[in-house]
């Protein structure tokens, strides 16, 4: 008989818990959504702001035109990408996977949909158990119907950060979308349902890698969700207090005998998304979601002791039973940070720097050099100028080597987001260049924008 997969034979079924951390989570919930659903709407300088154009392959990005030339930025962005988690995984564990990893993200809004449509966790629980019948499949299918329009949808708001999202809006309205954006659209939202609707905290368990090569960043000081045995141990039910029973009586089970805070009330496995029991100590199938901590501290409240029994802190701190370690006790923190700050400034001013426009100058070799009616020789190129800015631009061109005399046609005009090619002749004098090949610079501001400037080189032929 085949072995069933563990990973799909186990359903759980998270309580729902309120709490500060919850408060958090939903927040990320709505805000990293409005983010990703709202961003291929909004409209920057009259065009949409952040868009990746296959064809031309340029990244729109608020009023900022990235070419394949700027490729050095995108290099850069990553890096800082793989610093960043590096740093933020070694500091706070996986807060990240627990707040706002797209599959937590999207975990949350299934299980959303699923509660509004089949109630509880205990209901559904019965529910699954159940034979299927008229009420089971209305409910299943209704939120199967509703999962599935809403990863369309996450599908769709995906392919509009690469064709135009009104346009997309419009086509789809005309029932005339292309066929590679159907498909985009369509396997990218069948992976949030298979993902999210289906395989939920068993992809966090079994297939995430970041949750595999984490153990390597980690420390003793890293934030974790941990439970302080030392103050839960022994757990068990507490003898009810009574008013004649002193305080002390408190730390007492219903044997009699010393108990540790733990009341054993098993909330905090119930409300956990990955099913696990953090009192059982570290284990990689947490998240850090704090789900555990919010449903712990209302149990404390509830029977009169102090919060945090189950509480973010690290390894070192809670051997120790310390406060969390400052920034300055975590060195490789400082040295991730410092190099995340240099190479952020870098590409910052990088970018501030930029200017808008690339320039070639080609000799043509179909054209030899010859003399002009004043004596001086005359060299002719292609100077091919590409305009990244929305509105059409004028460059000038002017000499800036020694024996340059001048530059015929030296003001050129390039449509917004364009390139274009045109014929300009290099003038010469013979009595400063000597007979041979010379490199001489040319430079080119853009008259709309003096401050805007290129120094570009040219091969020179003189006879
Ligand atoms: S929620 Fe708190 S008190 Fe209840 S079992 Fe978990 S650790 Fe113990
Ligand atoms: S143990 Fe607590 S923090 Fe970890 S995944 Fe479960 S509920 Fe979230």
């Amino acid at each position: 008989m085949a072995t069933p997969l563990h990973f799909v034979s186990s359903k759980v079924y998270p309580r729902l818990t309120g709490g500060r951390f919850n408060t958090v989570r939903v927040a990320f919930v709505l805000v990293t959504q409005l983010i990703y659903f709202g961003l291929p709407w909004l409209n920057w300088d009259g065009q949409q702001a952040t868009r990746f154009d296959f064809d031309s392959m340029r990244l729109y990005l608020f009023g900022l035109t990235l070419l394949p030339q700027d490729f050095i930025y995108l290099a850069a962005a990553l890096i800082v990408a793989a610093l960043g988690l590096f740093l933020w995984t070694m500091l706070a564990g996986r807060l990240w996977c627990g707040f706002s990893c797209p599959q937590t993200v999207y975990t949350e809004i299934m299980i959303w949909i699923e509660r509004w449509v089949e109630g509880p966790p205990n209901q559904r629980r019965k529910r699954d158990a159940a034979p299927w019948g008229a009420e089971k499949v209305l409910r299943k299918s209704t939120t199967q119907l509703l999962m599935a329009a809403f990863s369309l949808w996450t599908g769709l708001t995906l392919v509009g950060y690469f064709t135009p999202m009104r346009e997309l809006a419009a086509n789809l309205g005309a029932g005339d979308i292309g066929v590679w954006e159907a498909l985009f659209a369509l396997s990218y939202g069948g992976f949030t349902w298979l993902l999210a609707g289906h395989l939920r905290e068993q992809v966090c368990k079994h297939m995430c890698p970041y949750a595999r090569f984490q153990g390597a960043m980690f420390d003793r000081d890293t934030l974790l969700v941990a439970y302080d045995d030392k103050r839960g141990e022994p757990r068990g039910a507490r003898r009810k207090q009574h008013a004649i029973i002193p305080i002390a009586a408190a730390n007492v089970g219903r044997d009699d005998k010393p108990q540790g805070a733990c009341v054993d009330c098993g909330l905090c496995v119930q409300v956990c998304p990955t099913g696990i029991d953090i009192r059982e100590g570290l284990q990689y199938e947490c998240i850090g979601c704090a789900a555990c901590i919010d449903v712990c501290d209302e149990v404390m409240d509830k029977t009169g002791q102090a919060r945090g029994l189950i509480r973010f802190s690290t390894q070192h701190a809670m051997a120790q039973q310390q406060p969390l370690p400052s920034l300055r006790q975590r060195p490789r923190a400082l040295v991730y940070g410092g190099l995340l700050l240099g190479i952020v400034a870098l590409s910052a001013t990088g970018l501030a720097l930029r200017v808008p426009f690339k320039v070639d100058i080609l000799r043509d070799r179909a054209v030899m050099q010859r003399e002009s009616n004043d004596g001086y020789i005359e060299n002719v190129y292609n100077v091919r100028i590409m305009n990244t800015e929305r509105d059409s631009r004028r460059y000038r061109l002017q000499v800036e080597s020694a024996g340059l005399v001048r530059v015929e046609a030296p003001i050129l005009q390039v449509a917004g987001d364009s390139v274009s090619s045109f014929n300009v002749a290099l003038v010469a004098d013979p009595a400063v260049l000597p007979s041979g090949s010379h490199t001489v610079g040319v430079r080119i501001v853009n008259l709309d924008d003096p401050s805007q400037v290129l120094h570009e080189e040219a091969r020179l032929l003189m006879p």
